[in-house]
């Protein structure tokens, strides 16, 4: 028997770090607007929800209900400082039962059977989930589309990066945790090579790619093996969502994930609103940003933010705050707040009137405010986009997963940001890299090309994008 929208109970699992549980939860309150008869319940983390509901812009609709699930941190765990992933790996190792309990308690309240798992990508284990409940899996790609791509293609990497290296001997180098190749190879360093072998990555080179893909970590925690099953189990999803346009990807990395897919479907970027709406008033906004940079010159403020989960070197935050101060630019940074005693002795009194930090901004209209000149960014794939459709160039300082290859977009591809000088912090390196892109010349160069690629994203959110005709496709998949 056909089922009917009726008794459609889509379950959205969400992965509660970083940015990710924002994007799903934008596009859970779409899906529920455009199917008002289907039941969607999303689970998330305690401490995930309190902070995704608290900032988020979604109004959840009446059809979707958010739960809170088991975080997997045993009672009185002591966590072990300076450990970022301890956390990551206690939700991975309860994942599969928290969700489990989260939704037999949906289901109980709902009478309604699970029919779809929309889940975040990186959930591999919801694949054979759906397949024990006979419903569909629809996995959610959050980072850059070139990403995915990689972790389709990670023996290949590896195998070749190993070939070129030498068996390891010109490699990266590890000692130090960063990502660069020693060895040369015909005068290039492998590092230096670029990703050939991949369909549409050409354009992206070894040292682009994160460190655990060069080094062949496929299996040293949860989530390495959780990243390299990605390549066995996304063929088997009912569709493939990116939250991405297919008009901003090479049609030869689209090709190629559609070949490998049941359904490719690129639904546009979920943090945004477009095209973009005008600003909300200065005084609704409680973090005082907006009436603080209502003060400000136009295009004469440089925001800092390097997303919700990476931080530099504690060296690198000193050496940042340095140029800051000692370039007199106004200046507002998302800097969350353990982090503020890495500052140097007595920044925060000298800088009062310089600068204003915040351990959360609301960063798009932040972004899309005109007094915002220059955006010193980590490169997270939403943040890139939202600097964008602000129209803001970019100061790059990639620090993980995808934020290589989103940084080499946005200085190599489209010239709308630097680099900082040796990829890393330096109070001259980074005082240079804000004269160039503050001042007349190159800024308003930048700036220009920056129109050009957004007038390209709102014409791909428009009614004749693809994303406005795959969304309609998702909607029928959850919907059936
Ligand atoms: N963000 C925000 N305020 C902050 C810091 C981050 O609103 O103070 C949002 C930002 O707008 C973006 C997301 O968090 O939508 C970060 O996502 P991104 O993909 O850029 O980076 P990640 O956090 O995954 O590294």
């Amino acid at each position: 028997m056909t089922q009917s929208s009726q008794d459609q109970h889509v379950a959205v699992l969400a992965f509660p770090l970083g940015c990710h549980p924002w994007p799903l939860l934008n596009l859970a309150c779409k899906l529920a607007c455009a199917a008002p008869n289907v039941r969607f319940s999303f689970f998330n983390t305690p401490k995930s929800n309190s902070k995704l509901f608290s900032t988020s812009q979604a109004e959840p609709p009446q059809n979707l209900k958010a739960y809170d699930v088991a975080d997997g941190v045993p009672e009185g765990h002591v966590f072990t400082p300076g450990n970022p992933v301890e956390e990551l790996e206690l939700f991975l190792n309860a994942a599969p039962e928290s969700f489990r309990n989260g939704m037999d308690m949906a289901v109980a309240e709902t009478g309604r059977e699970i029919s779809c798992l929309l889940t975040d990508a990186f959930l591999v284990f919801a694949s054979e989930m759906a397949l024990d409940m006979h419903a569909k899996w629809v996995p959610f790609w959050v980072p850059a589309p070139h990403s995915l791509s990689a972790h389709m293609y990670s023996d290949l990497i590896y195998e070749t990066y190993t070939n070129v290296c030498g068996g390891g001997e010109d490699g990266i180098n590890t000692s130090d945790g960063d990502n660069y190749g020693t060895g040369t190879l015909g005068g290039i360093k492998p590092i230096d090579k670029t990703l050939d072998v991949i369909p549409g990555l050409s354009i992206m080179r070894f040292r682009d790619l994160p460190q655990q893909l060069l080094l062949g970590d496929f299996n040293s925690s949860l989530f390495s093996s959780a990243l390299y099953r990605i390549g066995a189990v996304l063929p088997q999803a009912s569709a493939v969502i990116m939250n991405s346009f297919q008009e901003l990807n090479p049609a030869t990395l689209t090709d190629d994930l559609k070949s490998k897919f049941q359904n490719l479907l690129y639904v546009g970027f979920l943090t945004l609103t477009l095209p973009p709406p005008p600003p909300p008033p200065s005084h609704s906004d409680a973090t005082g940003c907006l009436p603080w940079l209502d003060d400000q010159k136009p295009t004469s403020v440089a925001y800092i933010s390097f997303g919700t989960v990476s931080a530099v070197p504690p060296h690198e935050f000193v050496a940042l705050a340095e140029a800051l101060e000692a370039s007199h630019v106004p200046f507002l940074w998302s800097l969350r707040d353990n982090f503020k005693e890495i500052l140097p002795t007595g920044f925060l009194q000298r800088t009062r009137t310089q600068g204003k930090i915040v351990p959360w901004a609301p960063q798009a209209h932040v972004l899309a405010h005109k007094a915002v000149g220059v955006y010193v960014t980590h490169c997270g794939y939403n943040s890139v986009f939202e600097s964008v459709v602000g129209e803001v160039p970019m100061i790059c300082r990639p620090i993980l997963g995808d934020n290589m290859f989103n940084g080499r977009m946005v200085e190599d591809v489209w010239g709308i940001g630097v680099g900082v000088e040796g990829g890393v912090f330096t109070k001259n390196g980074m005082l240079k890299s804000l004269e160039v892109v503050l001042g007349e010349e190159h800024g308003k160069r930048m700036r220009e090309k920056i129109r050009d690629i957004k007038d390209l994203v709102v014409k791909a959110a428009g009614p004749t994008g693809i994303a406005s005709k795959d969304f309609n496709t998702l909607v029928e998949v959850i919907s059936k």
